[in-house]
């Protein structure tokens, strides 16, 4: 069992924000990840809202965050968290390598893309099926591909694959709600179909995808696609949590101003929070209060001893 004054669950944005404050400490602290550090700034192909980096790849954010928390000492270990329970005080965070005990854990897994659960989807997966356009563009390359979804990251991976691919059908299931600015930019594309009202059946394909069935007011039709991507939104990552008994809401974990959660010296940061705005700003902000909070607890609990 390795020992820390607080543990940080998840290595994206907001756990490096987290660590890289917690640096400006006394206390030690390690943050863990079951996934290369930067979490969902890999997926990201550009980020033009992140103040004072201008367009930015998610990539190259995700290696400066790294380096710049490398540089202060932060230290990094791999580990999928699969459980937390409570020792007195201590948290005792178990992961598929080891045991961590810390006197306050900041929780900053994030969320994750949600699967659609239509027919084909999981035996395409890795084969026409991808949920990171990001990743895996490059192999529709001059290619037809079918983004379904109707929010920003959905547009947003639409405008990249749309540079790529040589038809983009953009399957909206809901009424679009994304920036402005994003469907403008998409609907510059010839070679975009909107899709306005049409759910995603099946996906076919002997092997590899290469076909759709999409259906509108009962009517059904196929495209030929080798490339699905099922954007339609992200759900929670807080299974492990249940157990514990923090307070949940949607899966999401329920923090007051200071990111505590219902549990003392259990802290919450970024997307996994119950919150409006996940972006990566708000991420990095909820990072740094969360360390904030976890220090001053950590400090008022040795205190007393
Ligand atoms: C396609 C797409 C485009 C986007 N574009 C933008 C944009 O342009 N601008 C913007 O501001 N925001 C954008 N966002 C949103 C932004 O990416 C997120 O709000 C932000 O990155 C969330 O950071 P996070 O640290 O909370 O979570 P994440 O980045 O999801 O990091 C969570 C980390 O926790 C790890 N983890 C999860 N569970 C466990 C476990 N059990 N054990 C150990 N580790 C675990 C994961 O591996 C991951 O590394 C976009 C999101 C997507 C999906």
């Amino acid at each position: 069992m390795k020992e820390f004054d607080v543990t940080i669950v998840g290595a994206g944005i907001a756990g490096l924000s987290a660590a890289i404050y917690l640096k400006r400490s006394s206390l030690t602290s390690v943050v863990l990840d079951k996934g290369a550090p930067g979490g969902k700034l890999l997926n990201i192909h550009e980020i033009d809202n992140y103040p004072g980096l201008g367009p930015v790849s998610g990539p190259e954010l995700a290696m400066k965050s790294m380096d710049h928390a490398t540089k202060l000492g932060v230290i990094y270990e791999y580990g999928n968290v699969l459980g937390i329970t409570k020792d007195g005080d201590d948290y005792i965070v178990s992961t598929d390598m080891d045991q961590y005990r810390s006197k306050a854990v900041i929780i900053a897994t994030g969320t994750q893309t949600k699967v659609l659960g239509v027919p084909g989807e999981k035996e395409h997966t890795g084969r026409g099926v991808s949920y990171c356009a990001t990743c895996d563009g490059n192999f529709f390359r001059k290619k037809p591909v079918a983004v379904i979804g109707f929010k920003d990251q959905a547009v947003e991976e639409a405008i990249y694959l749309a540079g790529l691919a040589s038809e983009l059908y953009f399957v909206i299931p809901e009424p679009l709600d994304a920036e402005d600015k994003h469907i403008e930019t998409l609907k510059g594309f010839e070679n975009v179909s909107f899709l306005e009202g049409y759910n995603l059946k099946s996906i076919e394909g002997e092997k590899l995808v290469d076909t759709i069935v999409i259906e509108k007011e009962g009517k059904e039709e196929k495209l030929n696609v080798n490339g699905v991507f099922p954007l339609y939104g992200q759900r929670s990552t807080s299974d492990f949590l249940e157990p514990l008994g923090v307070q949940l809401q949607n899966g999401f974990v329920v923090t007051n101003e200071t990111m505590a959660s219902s549990l003392p010296g259990l802290f919450a940061a970024g997307d996994i929070r119950f919150k409006k705005l996940r972006q990566v700003v708000t991420a990095a902000s909820d990072g740094a209060e969360a360390a904030t909070s976890a220090i001053q607890y950590v400090n008022a609990l040795k205190k007393k001893k």
